[in-house]
């Protein structure tokens, strides 16, 4: 995959050299390049900011810098090539693949749609990411509608509160993106039981987890984990999912399939207070109403 981020603070993204991020590119699966918007500015001061139209308070970042950006790097397409080679039999960045498909603009905006591991999993099956994050009070709209015309174009935001900029969005989204990529992670299958995670647990969140030692300042591990019974392990994961996300993301669980709910799933949502609806789905049990 390659990923390519334009941005006004490029030291911001020195986290996409270490850990995860850092090997696979260093591997060959991922060609990150991140390009300073101030290099398509033409005046002594290097300006990608004005004063709105309309008054009020904050600046805009100004299309032109932004259309000059995007225009180059888009372009850039069929330069792919020069992307580093996959070694370990790490699937490499397929530099034909990028050249003949668009990229995918993602615009970070606490006014676009919710970032959702399923959006994660949509975004790594593209080849080429190109990120837009902005600073002041964003970027001038018509530069979003002008490549809206060409392009998949992606606002997205990383939850319901206000960052000063879409660098550590960028930061947020590459990551969630870049662990599904095949190779990437040690473990093929790390991911399977992620919250989130489409599959048997979809719509649940994981449950806690354990390891060695099995006692610690008189804390034991559950027995079951312990037990080496596959079946009593996996039912005992499935509950606890259950009870935190009961406990922390009750909107989870009225909107789960009830198809997805087995017998013990269902008596145990009972005895956490849920009732079963007609359609099978599962509400809070509304509270007595005293006389
Ligand atoms: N005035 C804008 C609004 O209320 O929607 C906020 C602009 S914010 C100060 C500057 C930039 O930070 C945004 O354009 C975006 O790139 C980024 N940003 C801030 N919060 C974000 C969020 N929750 N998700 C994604 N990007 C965010």
């Amino acid at each position: 995959m390659r990923i390519d981020v334009i941005t006004i603070f490029p030291e911001y993204l020195e986290p996409l050299n270490v850990s995860l991020v850092g090997k696979a590119r260093a591997r060959g699966q991922l060609d990150v390049r991140i390009h300073n918007l101030r290099d398509w500015t033409h005046d002594r001061h290097n300006t990608v900011d004005d004063s709105p139209f309309g008054g009020g308070p904050g600046m805009v970042m100004k299309p032109e810098p932004w259309g000059e950006a995007l225009d180059a790097v888009t372009a850039s397409g069929a330069d792919a090539a020069d992307t580093a080679e996959a070694v370990d039999g790490a699937e490499a960045v397929d530099a034909a693949d990028v050249s003949e498909r668009r990229p995918v603009l993602v615009v970070p905006t606490p006014s676009g749609l919710p970032f959702t591991q399923e959006l994660a999993v949509e975004l790594s099956e593209q080849p080429w990411l190109i990120f837009t994050p902005a600073r002041y009070e964003g970027i001038d709209r018509r530069v979003i509608d002008e490549y809206a015309d060409r392009y998949d174009v992606r606002e997205v935001s990383i939850g319901d509160y206000v960052l000063a900029g879409g660098e550590a969005p960028v930061l947020v989204i590459v990551e969630a993106v870049a662990r599904l990529l095949p190779g990437v992670l040690g473990n093929a299958e790390s991911h399977r039981d992620d919250s989130f995670a489409p599959g048997a647990m979809a719509d649940l969140l994981e449950g806690p987890v354990y390891t060695k030692p099995p006692v610690w300042r008189e804390r034991e591990v559950p027995e079951v984990l312990l037990s080496g019974h596959h079946g009593k392990v996996a039912r005992f994961r499935r509950d606890e999912a259950f009870r935190r996300t009961t406990a922390n993301r009750p909107d989870l669980i009225e909107r789960c399939d009830p198809a997805a709910l087995d017998k013990a799933d269902r008596a145990l949502l009972a005895e956490l207070g849920w009732e079963e609806l007609p359609d099978g789905r599962f509400g809070r049990a509304a509270p007595a109403v005293e006389e």
